[in-house]
C-alpha cells in the first residue's frame, strides 16, 4: 500500500497518517516530494485495507502495490533521489566521478592516485581496504590501515571516501572512516548485511551481483530502504555471460531500465564491467551517453605492479583524459 497525500496536505496530516500506519503495527516511510508527499507501508504481512486511510484528512489516494517493490519506485517518489555528501552530489544534473585504485596498497600509492583524482575534478575517491578475492591466497587489503590512509586523503584533497564493507564486523570500521559504504557484487544478496547497512547513517553504493537480474538488484536496494536508509546509489558493474573478450559484460541497458522503475541514481563501473584497460574509456563514454549519473573507475599510478585488478586500471594520464572526454559528452547530452 502506498498513500499519496494531496498537494496541500499539512505536516500534521502526514504525521497523522504515519501514526495510523504505526498503530496497525506496520512501518511508515514518508517521502516528501516537490509536489506531494507519499508514504510507503512495509512490515504488513497481508494486504492493507485502503479503508483505514481513504477518509483521513490530506489523503488523496491509497494505492495497493502490485509490483515487488514498494520503496525504490517512481510511484512512491517521482523525483529522482539525489545523494548529498557535504557539497558532493550523485543523482543531480552533474556527472559524479568515483575513482581510485582497486585496493589501497600503501600511503604513497594512494596519495599519488588521489592527487590525480582530485586534479580531474572528481569528488569521490574509491579504494578497497577489505578486498573480496576469488583466491584465499590473493592480497585481501590492508584493512584499517587503508581506512586511515583514505581518511587522510579526504582531509588533504577534499574527496569523499567510498569503500567496501565485506561483513558486519568490517562495516563498523568502514562507518568510522568512510563517507559511503560499498556493497560489492558478491554481497548483493547478503541479506543480513543489506539490513545492517539499511540501519547505517551513511549512503550505500550497491553493486549489481554478477548474476543478478534487474529485479533482484532492485530488491536488494529495497532491503536497504525497508530498514530506513533511503540513500542508495546503484552501480552496474557487468554481469557474467558467455562472452570471453571481457571480464564481465557491461549491461548498459540496465541504466534506462532502472530509470523507468526507480528514483535511485545509477553509476556505471566501466572497470569491472570490462576488465581490460583499453576498453575502459570507450565504455565509460558509452555509460555517460546512455544516461548514467556517473562513473566508477579504477586508476593506478603503476598498473603493472598493482596488487589487484591491474589489468583494468587506467594510468593517471589516461584517467585524466577519460574524464575530459566523458565531461564533454555529458555537456552535450545534459
Ligand atoms: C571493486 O570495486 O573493487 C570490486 C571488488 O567490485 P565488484 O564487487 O563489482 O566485483
Ligand atoms: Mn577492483
Amino acid at each position: 500500500m502506498l498513500i499519496v497525500m494531496t498537494a496541500t496536505a499539512t505536516d500534521a496530516e502526514v504525521a497523522d497518517v504515519v501514526r495510523a500506519i504505526n498503530a496497525l503495527g506496520f512501518r511508515a516511510h514518508p517521502m516528501p516530494g516537490a509536489t506531494r508527499t507519499a508514504i510507503g507501508i512495509t512490515e504488513n504481512a497481508g494486504a492493507v485495507d485502503p479503508a483505514h486511510f481513504a477518509n483521513m484528512p490530506g489523503v488523496a489516494e491509497a494505492i495497493p502495490v502490485s509490483k515487488p517493490y514498494k520503496l525504490i519506485t517512481l510511484d512512491l517518489r517521482p523525483e529522482r533521489t539525489v545523494i548529498k555528501i557535504g557539497d558532493a552530489t550523485i543523482g543531480d544534473d552533474g556527472l559524479a566521478i568515483i575513482a581510485g585504485p582497486c585496493a589501497i596498497e600503501s600511503r604513497e600509492q594512494a596519495f599519488a592516485i588521489a592527487e590525480s583524482v582530485h586534479r580531474s575534478g572528481a569528488r569521490f575517491f574509491r579504494g578497497g581496504a577489505f578486498k573480496p578475492r576469488s583466491s584465499p591466497y590473493a592480497f585481501a587489503g590492508l584493512g584499517e590501515e587503508a581506512l586511515k590512509i583514505m581518511a587522510e586523503i579526504r582531509d588533504r584533497f577534499d574527496l569523499k571516501i567510498v569503500t567496501e564493507a565485506l561483513d558486519e564486523a568490517g562495516l563498523e570500521l568502514v562507518e568510522r572512516y568512510a563517507d559511503m559504504i560499498q556493497i560489492g557484487a558478491r554481497n548483493m544478496q547478503n541479506f543480513s548485511l543489506l539490513r545492517r547497512v539499511g540501519r547505517s547513517r551513511l549512503p550505500v553504493f550497491l553493486k549489481r551481483g554478477m548474476a543478478a537480474t534487474l529485479e533482484e538488484w532492485l530488491l536488494a536496494a529495497e532491503y536497504v530502504m525497508a530498514e530506513g536508509n533511503y540513500q542508495i546509489v546503484l552501480c552496474e558493474r557487468g554481469v557474467r555471460t558467455f562472452a570471453q573478450h571481457t571480464r564481465n559484460t557491461l549491461d548498459l541497458a540496465a541504466v534506462p531500465a532502472v530509470r523507468r522503475i526507480s528514483h535511485l541514481p545509477v553509476i556505471v563501473d566501466a572497470s569491472h564491467g570490462t576488465g581490460k584497460n583499453y576498453m575502459v574509456t570507450p565504455l565509460a563514454r558509452a555509460g555517460v551517453a546512455v544516461g548514467a549519473d556517473g562513473l566508477m573507475i579504477e586508476v593506478h599510478n603503476q598498473p603493472a605492479h598493482a596488487l589487484s585488478d591491474g589489468g583494468q586500471a587506467l594510468e593517471l594520464d589516461e584517467y585524466e583524459q577519460m574524464v575530459r572526454e566523458v565531461r564533454a559528452i555529458h555537456d552535450v547530452i545534459a
